[in-house]
Formats: C-alpha cells, structure tokens, sequence
C-alpha cells in the first residue's frame, strides 16, 4: 500500500463512512482496491519467515488479513469509535465467533429470549452440547436479568430492538448487571444499525452486525462484523479463533459492504423516515392491530428506545385480526412490496414470522416471544412513501 489513509479521530461520522480506513494503492485509484488474492508473496525465503514468526507485521493469507477486508473492518470501526473490529462470512458467523472465541465447559451464557432464530438456536441448541450452561430472560425485565446473573456468567447476548416484536432491552442497565457478574456483554445491533446505536458507548463489550442487511442494504452479499475495545478479548481470544477456524468473510463482499457503508448514514435516514410513515398509516387503519414500532409514542418502550436510539429504524410489525389467514390475504395481495425473510433492503419487504423466521419454535415459544399468527413484519425500504401506502392499502383492504 502505497499510501495509507486510514482515519482521523476529529472526522464527524458521515466523513468516516466515506473515508476511514482507505489505503491507496501506488495506482492512486479514487474507489477502494478490490484485492482478489488468497495469499501474498515475498521477497526472500528471509521475509518469508520474518512474517511467520511475527517479527514482520505483514499481510501472509486472507483468512488471516486481506487489504479490501482491512479497508472494511477499519472503517465500520471508525462508525463504533471502537479499537477493534472483526468481519466474517456472514452476521451467524460472528454471532457465533464472538462466543465461541472465549467460551468453555462449565461457562453460563444468559440471553434475552426474542432473538433472531439462528442467535435462538446458538444459544438453545449448539452451545449446551459444549457443556454450556445457557438461560433466557425477558429483556425488558431487569429482574429477570438479575436473578438468572446471580450465579455467575461469560457472555450476556441480547438483541435490541428485537426481532419481530421490537422489544427494546435497556443496555446499559443490563450491562451494569452483566459487569457486576463477570460477563462480556454481547449486543446484536443489527435493527439499530450502526447510525441509530451505539452499543459500545452505552456499556456493552462487544457488537455484532449482520451486515448483509443495512450495510449491503441492497440485498447482494452476506457480511458480518464483530467490534469491541476489548483489546484482551481481541488479541488473545477473537483474532487466534478467527484465523484458525476461518469464518473469514469474501475480500468481494468485504468490498460491496466497504462501499455500502458511504451511503449507509443517507439510507438508514430514509429507511426510519418511511418506516415512521408506514407505522403512522397502519396505526391510523382499523385493520391494523397492536403496530410495533419504536419511534411510536405508543410504543411501551417508546421513552427508552428514544433514550438509546436516535430515530426508530426500518422494521414495522402489526398484527391483523384474522390470523394466519388474514396475514396470508395480506402477504398475497401485495403489489409493490416483496414477500421475503430479508431486512434492511432498498426494497420494502414483508413476512409472516410465526410461519418463516420463527417457524421452528414452539407454539408456545412464540407466543412467549409475542409472536402470533396474525402478527406481519414489514421492513420499509426506499422506495417513494406514497407508492408504499398505496400498496399497504390494498392488502390491508384484500386482508379483512
Ligand atoms: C440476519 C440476522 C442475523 C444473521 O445474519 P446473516 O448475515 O444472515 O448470517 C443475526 N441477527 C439478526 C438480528 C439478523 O437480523
């Protein structure tokens, strides 16, 4: 790298969404390298060693390091005024890694029950086999979080807002909490983003994306990122993990999500802007029951999620009264608005939780987790406002 660019601490965060973390190559090209390699070469046998044994910091293979991921993971970090920031194949491999990296036998993992299916299933399914000790809670009850702590743990993990309900957990309660019980918090920030919150700055230890979402936000990778200050946790635990189990993200798709963070700031604005829009209309439509979303005064969580989010994001849910039936009338008679299980698209798309994301869970998990039959999520894309309403209102009229 010829010329290195990376990032100054007085840029304001819309700079560093466009700027940090640019190297320049000796081509001084304007867009970021896309440095297609595995490996690298060296100039002698003399190097080549230097580099093995540490004593010359260097890039030596891409599941260890690569230029365009470089570029990547230094600017995301620059967003989270974070030291440290990880990218992986996708938003599961560092839900996974950022646990896995540091867990054993005997450790205790308590998480907050409304969590994204696969998070469900790491936690419920594949980290108990490890002889992991795992709890849910209630996110929104600190009591809960309190007694399920008082034996002790390694890792809180929560999701916040949730995933469909959008149930807001109060991080930095709950990381107090943690702290006091020995545990690395863990947040999935994923509905936030990295523009509406700061996990890191509110208490947790350790962000997690899947950027395939509002990063990309054009629905054409998979991505994900793992960011933390926690320079003991990356060095000694995270980076070994990662270079020698390999969940290393594309350096292609690195570049895609690169490039998805400069208009990151501008789209996110649009997205809670129609989203706000959206939940507005649908409150305001007899159809539409029990609308969740953040930014509405009726939310129950509305004066913590203002606390801790600057605006309320992209995911409405509503619930319609008819069912399963009335959600399929609905689901089929859009127009405009795509069925899909994706989120945080520049396309508006819509789904039916409790048959699709959540499908595997119990009835009864469900209905723990607020999810009913009647319930759709909505995650309001770019497209012009009026055309969305106009679509919402003809399936909510095919609905009833
Ligand atoms: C999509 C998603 C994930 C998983 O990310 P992938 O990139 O699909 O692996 C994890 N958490 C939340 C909240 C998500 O929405």
């Amino acid at each position: 790298m010829a010329r290195d660019l990376r990032h100054k601490s007085s840029w304001r965060p819309a700079t560093r969404l466009i700027r940090s973390g640019t190297q320049r190559s000796a081509f001084d090209e304007t867009s970021e390298a896309l440095f297609l390699t595995s490996g690298y070469v060296y100039a002698s046998a003399e190097e080549a060693e230097a580099s093995f044994n540490g004593e010359k910091e260097r890039y030596v293979y891409s599941r260890f390091a690569n230029p365009t991921i470089a570029m990547f993971e230094t600017r995301l970090a620059a967003i989270e005024d974070a030291a440290h920031c990880r990218a992986t194949a996708t938003g599961m491999a560092a839900v996974f890694s950022s646990m896995a990296c540091a867990i054993k036998a005997g450790d205790r993992v308590v998480a907050s029950r409304a969590l994204f299916g696969s998070c469900q299933y790491v936690v419920a399914e594949i980290l108990p086999r490890f002889g992991v000790e795992t709890a849910f809670v209630d996110g929104g009850d600190l009591g809960q979080w309190r007694r399920a702590l008082a034996p002790g743990a390694a890792f809180v993990f929560m999701e916040t807002p949730s995933n469909p309900t959008l149930d807001i957990i109060d991080i930095a309660a709950v990381s107090e909490l943690a702290h006091a019980a020995g545990a690395r918090v863990v947040v999935d920030n994923v509905f936030a983003s990295p523009i509406l919150q700061k996990p890191l700055a509110l208490g947790a230890d350790i962000v997690v994306y899947s950027a395939t979402k509002h990063i990309d936000g054009q629905g054409r990778c998979l991505g994900g990122a793992i960011i933390t200050n926690d320079s003991a946790y990356e060095e000694e635990l995270l980076v070994p993990y990662m270079r020698h189990t390999g969940p290393a993200i594309s350096p292609f798709n690195a570049w895609l999500l690169l490039k998805g963070l400069e208009t990151l700031e501008l789209r996110v604005s649009r997205h809670c802007e129609n989203a706000a829009a959206v939940a507005e209309f649908l409150a305001n439509r007899g159809e539409a029951q029990r609308v969740l979303y953040p930014g509405l005064a009726s939310h129950p969580q509305h004066e913590l999620a203002s606390k801790q989010m600057t605006a309320g994001g992209n995911i409405v849910s509503f619930e319609l009264a008819g069912g399963k039936a009335a959600a399929f009338r609905f689901l089929n008679a859009l127009r405009l608005i795509d069925i899909s299980n994706n989120l945080g698209d520049a396309k508006s798309l819509a789904t039916h939780p409790a048959t699709t994301t959540h499908q595997r869970l119990s009835a009864e998990e469900q209905r723990a987790m607020g999810i009913t039959d009647g319930l759709v999520r909505i995650s309001v894309g770019l497209e012009d406002i009026e055309d969305i309403k106009d679509d919402l209102d003809r399936a909510l009229a095919a609905a009833e």
